[in-house]
This record gives C-alpha cells, sequence and structure tokens, in this order.
C-alpha cells in the first residue's frame, strides 16, 4: 500500500501509568486506511512540520482508525504534542510506513517476538492479527522487557490470549524487579539465556537498539540464521 496523507481526529486515550498511554485515532480525510500488522505512521509533532514515528498497535482488521502506543519522554517534543491533544483535534498523518511486518509463507517452525518498552506496539497488532485472523496455529511465544512492575500494562490483555490460544506464550520481563516478582528479572536477553531458544525460529525484535543489537547476538551465536531475524529499532 501506498502511503498518503491522513487527517486524523483524537476520539480516545487511556493513560495506563506514568510512561504510558494509548491514543485512538479515527481518520477523517481519506476515511479508511489499509496497512499490515507492523507498519507505522509518521505524524506532524511541530509548527515547523518536524516529524515523528509510531508503530500502528491496533489490529490491520481495522480500517477506519488506527491505536498508537506511546511512551512519553521528559521534554520530548512528540511527547508533549500527543500529551496536550485534546478530543476531536486533527494530525497530520502520513502512512502506512515501513517493512517491518510478518514474513509470510516462510518455514520457521515457530515465531518469537521480543520487545522492550513501546516496542510491544507493532506486536500487538502483529499477534492480534495472526491469532484472531490469520488463524496461525505455530507456537507464538511473546518476550516483553519493562524496567518496573508498575510500568506492565496489557498483561490482562496478553493472558486472556494466553487462555484462548493454546500456542501463545507471553513473559513480561522486569529489569528492576521487586523481590516478590515470580516471573522473569533481568533483561530480555536473561530470560531468553534461560530458556529454549528455537533454532528454526522466525525472530522479531522491536525496541531500542540495544536490546536488538543484544539479542541478535545471542540467538545468532545459538545458530538462528540471519534471515530469520527480522528487527525494528525505535532509537
Ligand atoms: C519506525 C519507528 C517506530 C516507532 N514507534 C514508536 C511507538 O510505537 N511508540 C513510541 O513511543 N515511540 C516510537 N518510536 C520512537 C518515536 O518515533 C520517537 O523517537 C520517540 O517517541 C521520542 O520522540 P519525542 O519527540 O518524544 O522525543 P525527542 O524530542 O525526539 O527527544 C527527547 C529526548 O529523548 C531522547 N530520546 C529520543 N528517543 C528516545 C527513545 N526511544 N528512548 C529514550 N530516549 C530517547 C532524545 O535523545 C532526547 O534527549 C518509533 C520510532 C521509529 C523509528
Amino acid at each position: 500500500m501506498k502511503p498518503q496523507r491522513f487527517i486524523a481526529k483524537l476520539t480516545d486515550k487511556t493513560d495506563f501509568n506514568e510512561k504510558f498511554t494509548k491514543y485512538v485515532f479515527e481518520l477523517d480525510h481519506p476515511n479508511e486506511m489499509e496497512f499490515e500488522s507492523g507498519q507505522y505512521v509518521s505524524i506532524t509533532v511541530d509548527e515547523h512540520g518536524d516529524r515523528r514515528s509510531y508503530s500502528i498497535c491496533s489490529n490491520s482488521d481495522t480500517k477506519h482508525s488506527f491505536e498508537l502506543l506511546i511512551e512519553h519522554l521528559p521534554d520530548g517534543v512528540g511527547s508533549n504534542f500527543l500529551r496536550n491533544l485534546k478530543f476531536g483535534e486533527e494530525v497530520d498523518v502520513l502512512g502506512p510506513l515501513g517493512r517491518f511486518t510478518l514474513i509470510h509463507g516462510d518455514d520457521c517452525e515457530e515465531l518469537v517476538f521480543v520487545a522492550t518498552g513501546s516496542g510491544i506496539a507493532p506486536f500487538r497488532s502483529m499477534i492480534l492479527n495472526l491469532l484472531q485472523d490469520v488463524g496461525e496455529k505455530r507456537p507464538i511465544t511473546l518476550y516483553w522487557g519493562l524496567r518496573y512492575v508498575e510500568d506492565l500494562f496489557w498483561e490482562n490483555e496478553f493472558q486472556d490470549l494466553v487462555e484462548n490460544y493454546e500456542n501463545f506464550k507471553f513473559h513480561p520481563v522486569i529489569s528492576r524487579a521487586i523481590e516478590e516478582w515470580p516471573l522473569c528479572k533481568g533483561r530480555v536477553t536473561d530470560c531468553l539465556q534461560v530458556h529454549d531458544v528455537p533454532i528454526k525460529g522466525g525472530y522479531y525484535l522491536c525496541g531500542s537498539a540495544k536490546m536488538i543489537d543484544d539479542v541478535n547476538a545471542l540467538i545468532q551465536e545459538r545458530g538462528v540464521s540471519k534471515e530469520d531475524i527480522h528487527f525494528e529499532k525505535f532509537n
């Protein structure tokens, strides 16, 4: 799908915690955008025409609106623009953009998604699409690294998917976890180190450049082929 300009209106938002907010935009003109899960939009965030890229976190089966998951940075230009946006206000959107989409028809036996922070955004779209629309039957494992337990959200949503789809597993990984945190602690690489990394897996990595470099090194060392590793760096 060729990228084009859209005018969209903010219609809803959910503040999950101090860092993360989900924004819902209704497309106004044109009023429909075809995109593939994993793609992103570019939004004008100031009067100079500066833009920021944001992955669409909603399922690609929805075409009249899209959702974004933003990790707010203190004094970030885009962060402040979105925080100050009022319901009904218009934004200038260019999209859909990017090639970080699911590879169809490969011979990977499993799919592994590894995110840090807002890097979860394209994976929510991809995983909803795979489980709810495509009917993917291969094992799918999601690792999601966050700093604090308080940063975690969508755990009920992913837990519901675990309960409804026997091929889906979810591992939140907390780097600064409290003593009682019962699940993976440390960095996502610490969690991957102690889990069986499928050699014939298709890997999708998204978030900080450091995490992507570290995971790339770890899984390639274990024998995963470079061609089966796909990533999007947010910084
Ligand atoms: C393809 C793509 C998709 C993206 N999707 C998302 C998404 O879905 N959700 C989302 O929240 N972000 C996403 N990003 C990152 C986003 O585009 C912005 O770069 C980020 O939100 C910071 O923008 P800002 O204007 O708020 O901060 P800026 O004003 O650009 O920067 C403020 C300060 O924060 C530092 N900084 C910039 N980026 C980061 C970062 N990621 N982590 C830590 N410090 C940083 C800068 O060096 C500067 O000091 C994506 C980036 C790319 C390339």
